[in-house]
């Protein structure tokens, strides 16, 4: 699991880029994009900031490793300082981005990829880089809107891609949590890494439910947004 202190090092340096797109995915969801050069692994993080006033926030990069440009995918915190902000960027503003970071890396082996909300990132991320041959997404999301880049995803993955959502129903989806849905699986590959991502308390209970299962502590990994 990444440690909290890895994401606090506050001497990172920020470098300054020109917002190239800035589109509202569903109602106060935004994915943000810029132009890259900095190399990266599937998964890692960059922090984020509109100016100094504030410290930087952290965001999974949400973008292919191929290409020109890099993305975050974030929802507004209406008390927030950044997210506010962040949401009425435009093209051609300056944005304060550090390079990539963090050791919650996707590779080619088998994979359950869970997340809930803004956590799919990484997995997008993972997905757009080549990553999603014998990887299972699990999605959890509150209403049938948040499930960001679903056309493309379940396209792609088919019923490899499991959409779970807690308050509204569809046909196409599991109604209820991703906690919920994992329940009903009684027999775990052992043998696959699991990654988690999304707010703590739904990577704390994965985690448990997962060991409960006889899943090996150090087959789990998880990025923790707080
Ligand atoms: C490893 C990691 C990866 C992340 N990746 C993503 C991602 O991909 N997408 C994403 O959307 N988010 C992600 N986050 C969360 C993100 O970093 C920010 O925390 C979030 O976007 C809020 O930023 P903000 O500046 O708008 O809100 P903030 O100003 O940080 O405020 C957040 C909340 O805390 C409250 N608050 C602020 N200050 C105080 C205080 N002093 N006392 C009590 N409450 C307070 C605010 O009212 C608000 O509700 C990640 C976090 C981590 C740690």
């Amino acid at each position: 699991m990444a440690k909290a202190s890895e994401y606090s090092r506050s001497e990172i340096p920020l470098f300054i880029v020109k917002v190239t797109e800035n589109i509202e995915l569903s109602p106060g969801v935004f994915l943000i994009s810029w132009l890259n050069r900095s190399p990266f692994i599937p998964g890692q993080v960059v922090k984020v900031a509109v100016d100094r006033a504030q410290p930087p926030r952290i965001y999974s990069v949400c973008s292919g490793d191929t290409g020109d440009k890099m993305s975050v995918l974030f929802n507004i915190k209406e008390d927030g300082y950044l997210t506010p902000r962040l949401a009425k960027a435009v093209p051609g503003d300056d944005l304060l981005v550090s390079s990539p970071y963090g050791s919650f890396h996707g590779d080619n082996k088998p994979a359950f990829w869970i997340a809930t909300g803004t956590g799919i990132s990484p997995f997008y991320s993972m997905f757009q880089s080549g990553l999603a041959d014998n990887k299972i997404l699990i999605h959890g999301v509150r209403f049938l809107n948040q499930f960001y880049f679903e056309d493309e995803l379940d396209w792609a993955l088919g019923k490899n891609y499991i959409r779970c959502c807690s308050r509204e129903t569809s046909d196409k989806v599991y109604h209820g949590r991703v906690t919920d849905y994992l329940l009903t699986i009684n027999d775990f590959p052992k043998d696959y890494k699991y990654y988690l991502c999304g707010k703590s308390l739904m990577v704390v209970d994965v985690r448990d439910l997962l060991i409960s299962k006889g899943i090996p502590y150090d087959h789990i990994y998880a990025e923790i947004y707080f």
